[in-house]
């Protein structure tokens, strides 16, 4: 029963993991986990990183997409 129990966590997490990586490789488009694409955006709140709460329209779900600093620009060029 006990590894019954191990088996069934291990398989939702792995599960959770593999949606969570099918989600950031469509950059966040659908909802996370029912699929639906009529989802809205909230304001992003940046405190040590950058995050923004999203609801779906359809099922009622919410989530947190957290944002990574992946480039920066010099503007004015001035800086090598
Ligand atoms: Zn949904």
């Amino acid at each position: 029963m006990v590894s019954t129990v191990r088996t069934n966590r291990s398989e939702r997490l792995e599960s959770n993991r593999t949606i969570k990586q099918n989600y950031l490789l469509i950059r966040g488009v659908r909802r996370l986990y029912c699929g639906s694409g009529d989802i809205q955006g909230k304001s992003v709140e940046i405190e040590g990183e950058a995050a923004q709460g999203v609801n779906c329209n359809d099922c009622d779900g919410q989530r947190y997409d957290i944002y990574a600093l992946v480039g920066v620009e010099d503007l004015l060029g001035l800086n090598p």
